[in-house]
């Protein structure tokens, strides 16, 4: 199982695996990361520094999105390595394992198969050995942090109560993690295509989530750079206005105890039509990939 490396922007890889991204921003040399992957990476990941020319002692700051363990896997093992790891301080007693996260709201969706084998691929990466984070600073909304690439912090809650992006204004690039994502999750790559928020089991607050979505699209940002799916090159509007039109009736439908009852692609229409060739923007967007085995 392959770690998929791609260059979205100048100073920017992606990291991917699982359906799950995460980012490395470059600056002077050092290294922030955007989220942390899924433990069983870690190897991967190493690798994919030393072929960037770095170590895990030249990354200065890890930026937790949310405290999922998709999101989380190698926070730890990042501090250990002598990096600062932040989060909204409302996901924070996950990340230092005070509290367990409720996974039974699971157990209704895995007769889908595609989410039963992604679920699958999740355990065989180590999604419930990730180390807890034995120290943790924290990121608060509007602030631009002072480690690489300076990004400004958008508190998004909703998906969990902590959900941040973060904003790289000098490059209009947003880093969504799962407050906005290009993947359908219950379904996979044959779901609904496009800009949505998370649907299923993970998502706290779905009318809250629905709700962040504006403060997502004040930034106005060319490209968004979410937590699963592909990049969403046409500015961070266009995408919010998508993922609304793609959640009619979501707002008040859903909650945890009722998950089965949440509104299903099936019911959703289309994605609004984009000018362009937006799968080759994509493809441009990313820059050739690189597998790190
Ligand atoms: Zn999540
Ligand atoms: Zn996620």
């Amino acid at each position: 199982m392959t770690l998929r490396l791609t260059r979205p922007a100048p100073g920017v890889h992606r990291l991917s695996s699982v359906y799950t991204n995460w980012y490395l921003l470059e600056a002077g040399g050092r290294l922030t990361v955007l989220d942390a992957g899924l433990a069983g990476d870690w190897r991967h990941f190493c690798s994919a520094l030393s072929r960037l020319g770095h170590a895990p002692d030249d990354v200065d700051a890890v930026l937790v999105t949310h405290h999922h363990p998709d999101h989380a896997g190698n926070a730890e093992r990042l501090r250990a390595a002598g990096a600062r790891v932040l989060s909204h301080p409302a996901d924070a007693s996950y990340l230092r394992g005070e509290k367990q996260l409720d996974n039974s709201g699971i157990v209704r969706y895995l007769w889908r198969p595609w989410y039963a084998a992604y679920m699958l691929r999740y355990l065989a990466k180590g999604i419930t050995r990730t180390p807890a984070v034995a120290r943790l600073d924290e990121l608060a909304d509007g602030e631009v942090l002072d480690v690489p690439g300076f990004p400004r912090v958008v508190h998004a809650p909703g998906h969990t109560a902590g959900s941040c992006a973060l904003f790289l204004e000098d490059r209009s690039l947003l880093f969504s993690g799962d407050a906005l994502v290009t993947l359908d999750l219950e379904r996979g790559p044959r779901g609904r295509p496009g800009p949505q928020v998370v649907r299923g089991p993970h998502t706290e607050d779905a009318d809250l989530a629905l709700a962040s979505l504006d403060v997502l699209a004040a930034t106005n940002a060319e490209t968004v750079l979410p937590g699963h799916g592909e990049p969403w090159p046409h500015g961070t509007k266009s995408a919010v206005n998508i993922a609304r039109a793609a959640s009619p009736g979501l707002a008040g439908l859903w909650r945890p105890e009722c998950g089965s009852r949440y509104a299903t692609s099936a019911s959703m229409p289309a994605p609004a039509r984009i000018e362009g060739r937006p799968q080759d923007e994509i493809r441009r967007a990313n820059g050739p990939a690189r597998l790190i085995d």
